[in-house]
This record gives C-alpha cells, sequence and structure tokens, in this order.
C-alpha cells in the first residue's frame, strides 16, 4: 500500500467505497489521517465499522477537512457532493490526486500518465510491458488493474505508469508526470460534460499540470489533439512536446501479432516515444514489442477453425474505436471483403462514424442488441445485414457463411448494458459461444492448474 506522512493528521472524506475508495481509506487510515467514509450500500460500509466514521458527506459539517474523495464513476458535473465540498471550500480530489500527494515521499521514481478517448489500457500496458522486460521495475495503475494506493510502492528507479481517463484527470490537481500522452480526443462520455470542448478541455489538464521541462506526446489522427499539441508546444521547448512518428515503425508493425491495424501503430508510436523519454534504448524496446500479449476483448484472437478467425473486440463501445478493427482486416490483394462483423448492443451514437470508410471490407454484418434494427437500417443500403438479435445466433450465422481466409468479429460499437453486464462479460461469453461452435479449447476459462 502507498503511505505517506503528507496525510498525517488531516481530515479526509471518502465517497464511493468499491475498490479504488476502499483501498483510499486504507492508505488514508495507514497514514494517520481522519477518515469519514460513505457509501450507498450497507455492505460497502461494514468492511470499515470500528475503524473509521461512516457518515455521509453530504449530512457532515465538512469545516477542516482537506479533501473529499470520490470514485472516478460519481458524475461530479451533476451529485450534490459539488455543491456541499464548495460550500465549505473543500477540494474534490480522486485516489490519483493522492497518489500525485504521496510521490514526495517515495523512493525516487518517475510518473508515465497516458490518456485518450481509446487506446489508453493498450498503450499503458504496453509501456509497462516494454520497461519490465528492459529490467526497469514498473507498474500499472489508474484506469487499469489494482488501484494506484492498494499497490506496493516501487523501489528507487521504478516507474508508475498511469491509465487517466478524463474522469480520473478531473479530480486531479498536483501531478506533474515525468512523461504523459494524449493518444486522441473524439466523442464520448458526453453526459459528464456541458459539451465536446469541455470534455477536451478535461484532457488538456494533464499537460497543463506539467512542469515546461517535462515531456509529453501526441497522437495526430484528429484536430482537437493537434490543438493541444500545439498549445503545449507553445508553452514550452518544441522538442519537450511532440507529436508521434508513425513511419518508422510501420515497417516493424508486423512482426507484433497483437498490435495490428492502424490504431495499434499509433499506440505503439506513443509507447515508443514515451519508454524513450525515460531512457529505453531501440534495440530494448524493438525486442519486447513482439511479446505483447494484448489486451483481452481488444481485437483479442480467440480461435481460428478452417482458415476462418475469431476475434473478440468486445471493448469497442463507440464507432470511433470499432472503425480501427475493420481497418485491420482489408481484403487480401484486392480480392473479397472478409469481415463477418457482429454489431450492435446499447446504442451510444446514432450513425456509423468513421465505421462508414470501411463498409468495403465487411463481407456482411450481423446485428444484435437494441441498436440492432438501427444499424440494420444503416448498413443495408451498403452490405448483406442479417438481424440476428442475439450474439449466440450472429456467430451461428456468420460461421455459416464464412469461408476460409475470413475473419468473424465481435467489434460491437456500444455499450454492452442491454443484454450483458459489461463488456468483460459480453466478450467471456462470445469466446464460450465461439469455443461450443468450433468445439476449440476455450483456455481463458480453464483452471488455473490445468
Ligand atoms: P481505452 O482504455 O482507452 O478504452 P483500449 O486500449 O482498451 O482503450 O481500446 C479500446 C477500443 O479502442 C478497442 O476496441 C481498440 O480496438 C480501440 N482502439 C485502441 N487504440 C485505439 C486508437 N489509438 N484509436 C482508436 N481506437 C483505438
Amino acid at each position: 500500500m502507498i503511505t505517506s506522512p503528507a496525510f498525517a493528521g488531516k481530515s479526509y472524506a471518502v465517497l464511493g467505497l468499491a475498490r479504488s475508495g476502499a483501498a483510499v481509506v486504507d492508505a488514508l487510515l495507514a497514514s494517520g489521517a481522519r477518515v469519514v467514509a460513505w457509501d450507498r450500500q450497507e455492505h460497502m460500509r461494514e468492511v470499515f465499522a470500528g475503524r473509521c466514521e461512516l457518515t455521509d458527506p453530504l449530512e457532515t459539517d465538512l469545516t477542516g477537512f482537506d479533501g473529499v474523495v470520490v470514485s472516478p464513476g460519481v458524475p461530479i458535473n451533476t451529485h450534490p457532493i459539488t455543491p456541499h465540498a464548495q460550500c465549505y471550500h473543500v477540494p474534490l480530489i480522486g485516489d490519483i490526486e493522492l497518489f500525485a500527494q504521496a510521490r514526495a515521499a517515495l523512493p525516487p521514481h518517475k510518473v508515465v500518465g497516458i490518456t485518450g478517448t481509446n487506446g489508453k489500457s493498450t498503450t499503458t500496458a504496453l509501456v509497462n510491458h516494454i520497461l519490465l522486460q528492459s529490467g526497469v521495475p514498473s507498474l500499472m495503475g489508474g484506469n487499469i488493474g489494482i488501484p494506484i494506493m492498494e499497490q506496493a510502492p516501487l523501489p528507487e528507479g521504478g516507474v508508475y505508469v498511469l491509465e487517466l481517463s478524463s474522469y480520473q484527470i478531473d479530480l486531479t490537481y498536483s501531478l506533474g508526470c515525468d512523461a504523459a500522452a494524449l493518444l486522441n480526443i473524439t466523442p464520448d462520455h458526453l453526459d459528464r460534460y456541458d459539451g465536446f470542448d469541455a470534455y477536451a478541455a478535461s484532457k488538456a489538464r494533464l499537460f497543463t499540470m506539467q512542469a515546461t521541462d517535462q515531456f509529453a506526446v501526441f497522437g495526430c489522427g484528429d484536430e482537437p489533439t493537434r490543438k493541444i499539441c500545439a498549445s503545449e508546444q507553445a508553452r514550452r521547448d518544441e522538442a519537450r512536446a511532440c507529436p508521434i512518428v508513425i513511419d518508422a515503425l510501420a515497417e516493424m508493425q508486423p512482426a507484433w501479432p497483437s498490435l495490428q491495424g492502424p490504431h495499434n501503430l499509433e499506440n505503439a508510436a506513443v509507447a515508443v516515444a514515451l519508454v524513450e523519454e525515460l531512457g529505453i534504448t531501440p534495440a530494448q524496446w524493438q525486442a519486447a514489442m513482439p511479446t505483447f500479449n494484448g489486451l483481452p476483448h481488444r481485437m483479442e484472437r480467440v480461435a481460428e477453425q478452417g482458415g476462418v478467425l475469431f476475434v473478440n473486440d468486445s471493448k469497442a463501445t463507440n464507432t470511433d474505436s470499432t472503425a480501427p478493427a475493420l481497418a485491420a482486416y482489408p481484403p487480401v490483394d484486392g480480392g473479397k471483403p472478409r469481415i463477418h462483423w457482429i454489431v450492435g448492443g446499447l446504442p451510444k451514437e446514432d450513425g456509423l462514424g468513421p465505421c462508414s470508410q470501411y463498409l468495403d471490407h465487411v463481407a456482411a454484418a450481423y446485428t444484435i442488441g437494441e441498436a440492432g434494427p438501427n444499424f440494420a437500417n444503416l448498413l443495408e443500403p451498403h452490405v448483406p445485414v442479417e438481424r440476428a438479435e442475439l450474439l449466440s445466433e450472429a456467430v451461428k450465422r456468420a460461421m455459416d457463411r464464412a469461408v476460409a481466409g475470413d475473419v468473424i468479429l465481435l467489434s460491437p460499437a456500444c455499450a454492452s448494458f442491454d443484454q450483458f453486464r459489461d463488456y468483460e462479460r459480453r466478450g467471456e461469453y462470445f469466446r464460450q459461444v465461439v469455443a461450443a461452435l468450433t468445439g476449440a479449447v476455450d483456455t481463458a476459462n480453464q483452471g488455473a492448474g490445468a
């Protein structure tokens, strides 16, 4: 766990006791702080009975408090905790801000921060992989893996690689990342912001928190990202804020099985810029890239049968993240399209977005879920469509049509909540259906001892 003398004798209210909130309470108590903790679910509160005060911060006089720690899941744009904390001039903070404040007491280390609408987890895991392969002590935290305050501090020379959502950045004020990256900004999560500009401004704050001699790298695929890159170049020495360089990497990409597609080339370029800033040599990162395994549910190859590849891209919950998956499997040698695209779920947007550029890669579409009929109507003028409704039915129908060389791709461009608890459950279900229908062993569901 990460503790700090900086918290000793201070008072915090912690709202939301799921994993990161619980880790915060433990870390603050272990650091000698006074903690008032609350979760609307009683069983979450019970865990802390007898260890701290359990009262709703909304009903607490916050005079003299040093912070209200909220989980990034709390919509601070509409939640009553925001005006309540403002009333007492107490800042709303998150676990990343506490980590930032704890840094001074940690052994000398570096922090990498990675944000963007899409590609954060992949890039974070890739940077961590390259560092570990190069012998640098490193761990991942933030929006990925174990909550940061629960992790054991790294030894001297370690690197904390943080995936940061805009919600987390909104609750952070003093994190000066030694190296930071912005992959892209496209419309998403607009329910939490006062429009697209406010969402982009939230991402931009990761860079304004940096000192001018710290390093930043930017994707170059969209205007809002290029704009933030330009304003950071104006604020510091130009070489400390730069766009990615892709060309040099393109010819190496075929040797990286889990980093296929144009979007992964961008993710790789961001990762390379970050690790080079940390002193990793080209020989080191080139040795590490081929052994990167990718993450589950992101263009994950789950089976191959009769020359048909099954790909689980359940994490693609918007059209911007599905488009690169469609782009990654073009027709071979100018031949027939080969993607059997399973699309739909809980709709987030109306149209096809950038997916419409890649319909010539699609042999047929199989629509599912609440958004299914809308996708079917949009796609029918362009590609053969089967209104499958259920994921299992979609896989069956796709298998009936697919021939050797084809790809059956679950990349729904939608949230999962209409039919599944989350995108992980949806991806796992896809894996199980594929395993059952192909007779392949679903390795992900084998016992650890097997
Ligand atoms: P995040 O953590 O930002 O949600 P992930 O790495 O988990 O990102 O990828 C989420 C989805 O976005 C996947 O479906 C993936 O194929 C797609 N994706 C990954 N990188 C990019 C990128 N650079 N640009 C657009 N889409 C991407």
